[in-house]
């Protein structure tokens, strides 16, 4: 099965690149945050697993993460579109052992405007729809647009935790640039564009890839 793997670090706009490009090429999406939560939301055995683990406070196992993907595979996919993993090289490893990767594509983006985005997203409590205060606010301020809920903040994007966050981007993901150089499947976009020209820039790297040389 081929794979395309987007990464970057939290805000560069993966999980949107990612979502129009499977669109595009007719690959099944796999966002590995969103397949956790239905797993859990419909309380399968894997997902109950899943929901013990992150309650004792660990952190989600690879071998969970491995079997949670083989769950999530539609197998008439034509091929997939990775968001969210792999994080680690040792996640990489299992990546391409199983899957044939045909590309890998980072969004490079600073961390200073990484943080500005992260601290802007909004969220709606009643009926979860995603905001952004500088590139997607809602109409009314701080009011939904869908439900008229007043939006808010969601925990995980408090400054504390968006640092551990962008800490562990740097520790674990990062050297996935390395990696994936050596393969001959790295390519570099500037993640700071608006999302039409990356999703254009993204959508003709996959017809014509020229990799980054090792
Ligand atoms: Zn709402």
């Amino acid at each position: 099965m081929d794979a395309i793997v987007l990464f970057g670090i939290q805000g560069s706009g993966k999980g949107t690149q990612a979502l129009l490009l499977s669109k595009q090429i007719s690959y099944q999406h796999i966002n590995i945050g969103d397949a956790l939560r239905m797993q859990v939301s419909k309380q399968t055995a894997l997902g109950r697993e899943v929901q013990a683990v992150i309650e004792s406070g660990s952190l989600v196992e690879d071998d969970l993460i491995f079997r949670l993907l083989e769950q999530s595979l539609d197998p008439k996919a034509k091929g997939i579109v990775f968001d969210g993993f792999p994080r680690t090289i040792a996640q990489a490893e299992y990546l391409c052992k199983v899957y044939n990767v045909k590309l890998s594509i980072y969004l490079d983006l600073s961390e200073e405007e990484a943080l500005v985005r992260m601290s802007s997203r909004r969220v709606c409590p009643s009926c979860k729809a995603n905001y952004n205060l500088i590139s997607q606010a809602p109409v009314k301020e701080g009011i939904c647009d869908h439900c008229g809920t007043r939006i808010e903040q969601r925990k995980d994007d408090s400054p504390d935790a968006i640092h551990k966050r962008f800490e562990a981007f740097y520790q674990e993901t990062f050297p996935l640039i390395e990696f994936f150089k050596n393969l001959g499947v790295l390519q570099k976009v500037d993640a700071s564009l608006p999302i039409d020209t990356l999703a254009k820039q993204i959508y003709s790297l996959y017809y014509d890839p020229c990799p980054i040389e090792s």
